[in-house]
Order: C-alpha cells, then sequence, then structure tokens
C-alpha cells in the first residue's frame, strides 16, 4: 500500500528539481547555522550560492562518523535547544554514541516516512503494531511508534525483551504487524514454538524487520516460522532512525524516501561516485532534516542502488539490502568477510538454525576462522556420524563462498546468546 502517493510516485523531473530545491536550502542552512559546516564548505571553496542543482551535491564535502563524534554532544545542531523536542543516540555498536536532535518539524517528518514504511508492509487504520523495538534513546521504537500512530493502528508499545509475555500478547491482542529486529523475530519463534504456539493460526500478517544485517534466505525462515510477509526496514539515527526505506511487498530493494533522504553510493577507499548498480559506501544528504542536519554523510553500510520505476508504483530510488558495513567486514587472511555471508550458507543447510557466532583467532601470525552453529532438536539426536557430515558440508560451503579455510563447530541447541536487539555475531579475539 502506498502511503503518500505523490511523494512516492514523482516524476524524475519534478524529483530532481524538489531535490534541487531542498539542497540549495539545506546548504544555506547549514552555512548559517554549523560553524563546522561553513568551514568544511570554505575548505572546498563552496558557498551557498553555488549549489542550484541537485547534481551539484558532488562538489560538496562528505561528513563522517568521526566528525559527529569530533562534535559530540551538540557541536551539529542548526537549531537552538528551545526548538529541539526530541534527542536520540545511535546504540554504539561501534563506539560512542551518535546524536540526533529533531525539532517539531524532523518528528513530523519521522512519522510521515514511517507511515510510508508500515504502509509498504500492508500497515492500515484497522492493524495492531506489536512493536518490539527497544523504546528510548534507541531510534527504533519511537521511530514505528510515531509511524504507527500517523497511519492510526493500534500501537502495542512492548518494546524488546520480555520474550514470553510478547508471545502471549502476540496470541492475546490480535497483533497483525510485528516489529523487531530480524534476529529476535526468530527467538520469538523459539520460544513460541517450545510453548506450542501455532503461528500459523494467528492473526499476524507483516513485519518490518531491520536495524541488523540479515538474508534472503533468513527471510524465507522468518517467514515460515511465523506465518507472515517479512520485509526489510532500513534507517540509522544520524538520518532520522528508521524510515529512511522499507521494501515493498515485490521484494526487489528497499524503496528510500529520497524526497527526505538523498543517496549515493560512493567507493569507499577513493570517495569516487559510482554509477548506479555498482556496489559502495551509501552516502546519504538529509534534505529536509532540521535540527541536525547531514551533508553526504558516509553511512558506512554497503549497498548497491536500484533506479526505475516499480511494479508496486513507486518511484522511488531503490537500494539492495545491506550487505555488511565497512566497519564489520572481516579482514581475515586478507580476506574480505561479511557475516552475512556465513549466514547464507547456514540458513541452506538442513539440522541447523541460524544462530550462529564467528569466532576469530590468531594462531601465531594466522587468522583462524570459527564459526559455531547451533543444531535443531532433530539433528542432535542423530548419530555422530550424521553431525560430522552436517559439519563437513557447512565447512565446505563456507569454504567455497570465502575461499578461506574454517573450522565449523556444532553446538546444541538454544547454547549461544539471544539478542533481545542486535544481534552480536562477531568475537574477534586477535590482539591486532
Ligand atoms: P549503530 O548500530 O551504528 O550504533 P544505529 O542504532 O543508528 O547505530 O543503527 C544503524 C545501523 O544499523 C545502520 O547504519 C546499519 O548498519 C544497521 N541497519 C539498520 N537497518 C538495517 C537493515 N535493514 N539491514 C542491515 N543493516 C541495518
Ligand atoms: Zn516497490
Amino acid at each position: 500500500m502506498i502511503w503518500n502517493n505523490e511523494s512516492e510516485t514523482l516524476t524524475d523531473r519534478k524529483k530532481q528539481s524538489l531535490q534541487g530545491e531542498l539542497l540549495k536550502n539545506l546548504v544555506n542552512r547549514m552555512y548559517k547555522s554549523i560553524p563546522f559546516y561553513r568551514k568544511k564548505l570554505g575548505a572546498v571553496g563552496m558557498k551557498p550560492g553555488d549549489v542550484s542543482q541537485v547534481e551539484d551535491i558532488t562538489k560538496l564535502p562528505f561528513t563522517t562518523k568521526d566528525d559527529l563524534r569530533d562534535n559530540y554532544p551538540f557541536g551539529m545542531f542548526a537549531v537552538s535547544m528551545e526548538d529541539v523536542v526530541e534527542i536520540h543516540t545511535s546504540s554504539g555498536t561501534t563506539g560512542k554514541p551518535i546524536i540526533g536532535g529533531y525539532t517539531k518539524g524532523d518528528i513530523d517528518v519521522w512519522s510521515e516516512v514511517m507511515a510510508r514504511c508500515l504502509s509498504a508492509s500492508g500497515t492500515t487504520q484497522n492493524d495492531v503494531v506489536q512493536n518490539a523495538y527497544g523504546y528510548g534513546l534507541f531510534t527504533g521504537g519511537l521511530g514505528v511508534h510515531y509511524g504507527a500512530r500517523r497511519i492510526g493502528a493500534t500501537v502495542i508499545p512492548i518494546s524488546g525483551g520480555n520474550t514470553k509475555r510478547q508471545v502471549m500478547i502476540l496470541q492475546d491482542f490480535n497483533s497483525s504487524i510485528l516489529t523487531c529486529t530480524p534476529s529476535y523475530s526468530l527467538y520469538l519463534a523459539e520460544v513460541g514454538e517450545q510453548i506450542g504456539v501455532d503461528f500459523s493460526k494467528l492473526p499476524l500478517k507483516a513485519g518490518n524487520f531491520g536495524a541488523e544485517p540479515w538474508s534472503n534466505n533468513m527471510r524465507k525462515e522468518i517467514e515460515r516460522k511465523l506465518g507472515l510477509l517479512a520485509l526489510d526496514i532500513y534507517g540509522l539515527t544520524e538520518i532520522i532512525g528508521p524510515g529512511v526505506g522499507n521494501e515493498c511487498e515485490y521484494k526487489c530493494g528497499i524503496h528510500i524516501c529520497d524526497d527526505h533522504f538523498y543517496p549515493e553510493i560512493i567507493d569507499p577507499e577513493t570517495t569516487r561516485v559510482l554509477p548506479h548498480g555498482e556496489i559502495g559506501e551509501l552516502v546519504i544528504t538529509t534534505l529536509t532534516r532540521e535540527a541536525t542536519p547531514l551533508l553526504r554523510y558516509r553511512t558506512r553500510d554497503i549497498t548497491k542502488l536500484i533506479p526505475g520505476k516499480c511494479q508496486c508504483g513507486r518511484t522511488s530510488m531503490r537500494m539492495e539490502r545491506i550487505m555488511g558495513r565497512t566497519d564489520d567486514m572481516l579482514i581475515i587472511r586478507g580476506v574480505n568477510v561479511f557475516p552475512s555471508q556465513i549466514e547464507e550458507v547456514l540458513v541452506n543447510i538442513e539440522g541447523v538454525e541460524p544462530h550462529y557466532q564467528i569466532v576469530i583467532n590468531r594462531v601465531g601470525t594466522l587468522d583462524e576462522l570459527e564459526v559455531h552453529v547451533e543444531m535443531n532438536e532433530r539433528l542432535i539426536s542423530d548419530e555422530i556420524k550424521v553431525l560430522e557430515t552436517v559439519e563437513r558440508k557447512i565447512q565446505s560451503d563456507i569454504e567455497s563462498v570465502l575461499g578461506i579455510k574454517v573450522d565449523v563447530k556444532l553446538v546444541e541447541p538454544k547454547t549461544l546468546i539471544r539478542s533481545e536487539g542486535k544481534a552480536k555475531r562477531v568475537i574477534d579475539k586477535r590482539q591486532l
């Protein structure tokens, strides 16, 4: 379902002219009110008047996570505190938290883009949204909340955790939309199965899953176990939180709300802008953000852009699901490894669950890669010989995908730590 037909189906010409206007205005605002940007723009010889169309964006400087950290906490704010109505921070997966400020107008935009994302998965006024993203400083909880409110759905602000209670409420309150991290949805399914819940009998129809990388195979697993349509939602605190984009029912890329967030893909090494379709680092400019606007923000997330009208009717720029982030890319024996590549292999193997952990050791000067994978109940009761065959199969499949040696260890069911938010997949024991 399309929430905002006018904004989501703009013609190329209209969109470019809108983006151009917004960019001009953005650079003006930044120049006037953020000393950091005045300096940065000055350093490349740019003044606000030099921007007249969206193509001019390539002349503008990038913003990095380190820039945000250097200006912690409020150095990047473009408005005075009296106009800031809310503050959020990133979950801090990779260091000191990043801060996002919101004016009333920003919360309005957030509600709008989240309404688009939830509508894309079929949410209407008649739905009950069980929102298991964490409420608090993390943007997941309130972002979904605002969007569901905008649509007029019934929100259950249950937040993350308390999994048995989640399952009970899922059954008792007729929840039809589930929002949480993909890893947590599988955990919910597991706890539900244990207490004999038949998810196919529940009114659950769809879910917006995101905040961490996942794979198409994991999608199939979630859809099968929970009996719903599982769509990918993307966002980050720096830009707005969740709501940067969402897949539609055709599952052919994440539709970016590109009338608010302008996407580019660059080569992370050279910062050269790459043509559509090439894989690189996603860069986003917040065209309409008031409190903490960002120019060409380097997300560190790896993906590619997919232009063109989608079967659903939307004309927004799409992006491939996130393949990993430059900072969770592991370099093992010189080979670039993303946890998602390992996950893709695991979900295709009979007898194991997509609960896994990657452990990297350094023995002498060599990196050793271990993957711990949970067996399911059926496999564990099988003969040792069968277990060994499965282990070897996983090993050779991973080796053929990555091109490096791996040691696979099957572990007993439900022994790896479950996450209520973002899963922690990698334990790097190397002292580098
Ligand atoms: P962090 O995890 O960096 O502390 P956030 O809580 O703001 O900060 O999370 C944003 C990050 O989460 C994104 O930059 C991206 O790496 C990841 N993320 C969010 N949504 C998705 C998604 N649908 N698929 C993959 N990764 C995602
Ligand atoms: Zn679509």
